[in-house]
């Protein structure tokens, strides 16, 4: 009829035609990577305005993260024009629930300009509990507590919903009360940790029908992108909000769940249909954006996975490059192996913020930066908290919270004697009485105390001109925007002044970070805006128009694509992650697996994956195996190099050393059969015999293994190796070393890892 002519759907395929066009009723589009689902929900939001269905405000529309958001609404913006600016409810659940939260706080006994604490304030504030409780902290560890609580929150869980065993969570029997008393802290500093934004909103929505209705009136649409990693109360809060009207509309891969570990629960997919029968189910199996040797690559190692629905893929798309496997020396090479590709890739003529680096771990991106640093490489660090987390930045928020608002204790202590001005432990002991007695809050008993004598008249005099500057302050909030606010604060409460005193490099470091945070603020009109937008942002993505290389954590790039993407660290330990291999057994290995999968998928036209034989974890040299998954990999997609002179029979030697790599995921799992993936030893056979034949020459690593045996050690020698400690060495073959371990037995190693003992 008239809406095939539409130019919204133009160009879209059947299935997503049909998704854009099926308004009504829940309908739950299931689809693997790249098959065009976001898209496809982006011209089903610009359909409903644009047909007039709901006003844009009547739309509940879920992202995963605030980039994807301001995508969307741009994507939108650009369909539809400009009715999309008033699209309020277009985010992620956190900025959704925040701003539905600010609304009804009184209802769970906060007021509206509450505090979202981070997770320093959180275990800063469990670590007092647990003190005051007399509980050892070494014991019960304020981390695992609070691990605890937010895994209750996740699933929905108030302290009085929780059972004995859960209760047995924490300090014998102590879980309930500690949750209880952490809440009812928060409440009396106005403040919420992220986890109660949802967990509230649900609290509310239940308890009160009023609000529920409301919102179930408003809502005549609800869109939820990357479904497969909702939890438990985002879903119970979806399902709440939708079930009115029942036009929902999710999206998802079930073989790209990936937050597992924070409660996401891919369950929830199999539980729509239940929730809402007569569910229509679309299936998308085009791919547009990967070439056919990604997605083979992808599909293959997946397909290593035993817990999945199963889908197929395929694409149009001809040509393309394999999967390009690099073996290097170690975590240095592997930079400058990345940073040569991506300086041939710009001569080339390939923007750079079409190339990203997916790592596994954060702490991965440093040597990145590094080598980006020194050649000049323009890069950006997304995800994480990284550049709110400094600590001059939280610095510079505490002032701002304490300006924003009086009450918040938690900023307060952080920067009441910081710069150092003098005001000590014990001022600060008195302070804290006088507030819990009283029942204020900190800043109040500042001011009271400040009529006293009880602190001696330095801190006195002290205390009360930081009072004052504060008031100072709070008032210039009022006429002034942010930016200016926070250059004014940090120069007259003397920090800015402190960290010039230092001069030293990290400390002027600091202090341009200070300056981009000003830059940053001045884009707010309101101080409240601003730390609203803090503690919402997941990723640091300041916007800035330059073309720069991104890197990213793979977590982090789940909805993202690039033309090129360089996969370093995949070896045993790194990813998959130690943790995984440790810990949680198969279904842990399989979220390792999806997550390979996701990373994999970001990629348009290449993907390149390294390995180094050697790497530093945690200040430990680590001699690595490759990763199992480069060994899943269907070998006809890839096409594998190492810079290793030292070849084949080397890898094999460390192979051997590891000699079943699945062997510590059958010990953490006692009476289980581990199924290996068909081919892995073969790949990985393969790949150490054809290592020799692209043998590379100049690198680091040709000299170090130009392979001189150490003189310092011979047959009989005793020696010392950090993982298998004393042994006496065996025999001899160039710089490896058979070695009789005391307490490992028989070893071979690389004599650079042993020393004379
Ligand atoms: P992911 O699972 O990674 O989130 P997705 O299913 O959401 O992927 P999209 O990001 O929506 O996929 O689309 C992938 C790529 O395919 C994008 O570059 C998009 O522009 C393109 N694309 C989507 N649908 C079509 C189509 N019908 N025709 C041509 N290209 C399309
Ligand atoms: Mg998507």
């Amino acid at each position: 009829g008239a809406d095939a002519s539409n130019p919204l759907i133009a160009g879209l395929n059947e299935p997503q035609r049909d998704a854009v066009l099926t308004t009504e009723g829940p309908v739950l589009m299931l689809a693997g990577a790249g098959t065009g689902k976001t898209s496809a929900l982006t011209r089903r939001l610009a359909y409903l305005v644009q047909s007039r269905l709901a006003w844009p405000s009547e739309i509940l529309c879920v992202t995963f993260t605030n980039k994807a958001a301001r995508e969307m609404r741009e994507r939108v913006g650009q369909l539809v024009g400009p009715a999309v600016e008033g699209m309020p409810w277009l985010g992620t659940f956190h900025a959704i629930a925040a701003k539905m939260l600010r609304r009804h706080a009184e209802l769970v006994g906060l007021e509206s300009n509450y505090t979202i604490i981070d997770t320093d304030d959180q275990l800063r504030l469990l670590k007092q509990l647990i003190q005051a409780e007399g509980i050892d902290e070494k014991r019960w560890p304020a981390k695992q507590l609070a691990g605890c609580i937010d895994r209750w929150k996740n699933r929905g869980l108030n302290p009085r919903d929780l059972d004995a065993r859960e209760n047995e969570a924490y300090a014998e029997g102590k879980g309930q009360h500690f949750y209880h008393m952490y809440q009812e802290r928060l409440k009396a500093v106005n403040a919420c940790d992220f986890g109660d934004l949802l967990l509230h909103m649900l609290n509310i929505l239940r308890e009160h029908r009023d609000v529920l209705e409301q919102y179930q009136q408003r809502f005549k649409y609800v869109m939820v992108d990357e479904y497969q990693d909702t939890n438990q109360v985002q879903y119970l809060w979806l399902r709440l909000i939708a079930q009115h009207r029942r036009n929902i509309c999710v999206v998802g891969d079930d073989d790209q769940s990936i937050y597992s570990w924070r409660g996401a629960e891919v369950a929830n997919i199999l539980r729509f249909e239940k929730d809402f029968p007569g569910a229509k189910v679309i299936r998308l199996e085009q791919n547009y954006r990967s070439t056919p040797q990604i997605l083979a690559a992808a599909s293959g190692l997946i397909d290593e996975n035993t817990q999945r629905l199963g889908k197929t893929l395929w694409t149009e798309r001809h040509g393309g490059d394999k999967l390009h496997v690099v073996g290097v020396w170690d975590a240095p090479e592997e930079a400058r192996r990345v940073g040569d590709e991506i300086e041939r890739l710009e001569r080339e003529g390939a923007p750079l913020d079409q190339i990203a680096i997916l790592v596994r771990a954060q702490y991965q991106t440093r040597e990145f930066e590094d080598r980006f640093i020194s050649i000049g490489m323009k890069y950006r660090i997304v995800g994480g908290f990284r550049f709110y987390e400094r600590a001059e930045i939280r610095d510079a928020l505490a002032y701002l919270r304490v300006i924003a608002q009086p009450a918040d204790d938690l900023a307060f202590e952080r920067i009441y004697n910081t710069p150092k001005r003098g005001l000590g432990a014990k001022a600060l002991e008195k302070l804290h009485l006088l507030a819990r007695r009283r029942g204020i809050p900190l800043a109040k008993a500042a001011l009271e105390i400040c009529d006293t004598d009880e602190l001696p008249a330095r801190a006195r005099n002290t205390l009360l001109s930081l009072m004052r500057d504060f008031a100072r302050w709070r008032d210039m909030a009022k006429e002034e925007g942010p930016a200016d606010l926070i250059r004014t604060a940090l120069d007259e409460s003397g920090y800015t002044d402190a960290l010039q005193a230092e001069r030293t490099p990290e400390a002027s470091g600091r202090l341009e970070n200070l300056v981009e945070l000003a830059r940053a603020m001045e884009e707010y009109d309101s101080l409240g805006d601003f730390l609203e937008h803090v503690s919402l942002v997941m990723d640091n993505d300041a916007r800035d128009d330059e073309e720069k290389v991104t890197i990213m954590t793979m977590h982090a790039a789940k909805g993202l694509e690039f033309d090129n993407v360089f996969l370093p660290g995949w070896e045993d330990g790194v990813f998959p992650s130690q943790r995984s291999l440790d810990e949680g057994g198969l279904a842990s290995l399989e979220e390792e697996r999806r997550l390979a999968y996701v990373a994999i998928t970001r990629a348009r036209r290449k993907c390149t994956i390294l390995h180094a034989a050697n790497r530093r974890i945690y200040g430990q040299w680590t001699s690595s195996i490759p990763s199992r998954f480069i060994a899943e990999l269907p070998e006809d997609q890839i096409e594998s190099e190492t810079t290793l002179s030292g070849g084949a029979s080397l890898w094999r030697a460390q192979w051997s050393e590891h000699a079943d790599p699945f062997a510590d995921v059958a010990r953490s799992q006692p009476g289980r059969t581990v199924t290996r993936g068909p081919g892995w030893q073969r790949a990985a056979q393969r790949e150490f015999e054809t290592a020799p034949k692209r043998v590379k020459e100049s690198t680091r690593s040709a000299a170090s293994f130009a392979s001189k045996p150490r003189t310092d050690i011979e047959v009989g020698t005793r020696v010392f190796h950090e993982k298998f400690g004393y042994g006496t060495v065996a025999s001899q073959e160039g710089n490896k070393l058979e070695i009789e371990f005391e307490k490992s037995g028989s070893k071979r190693v690389l004599d650079s890892f042993v020393k004379p003992a």
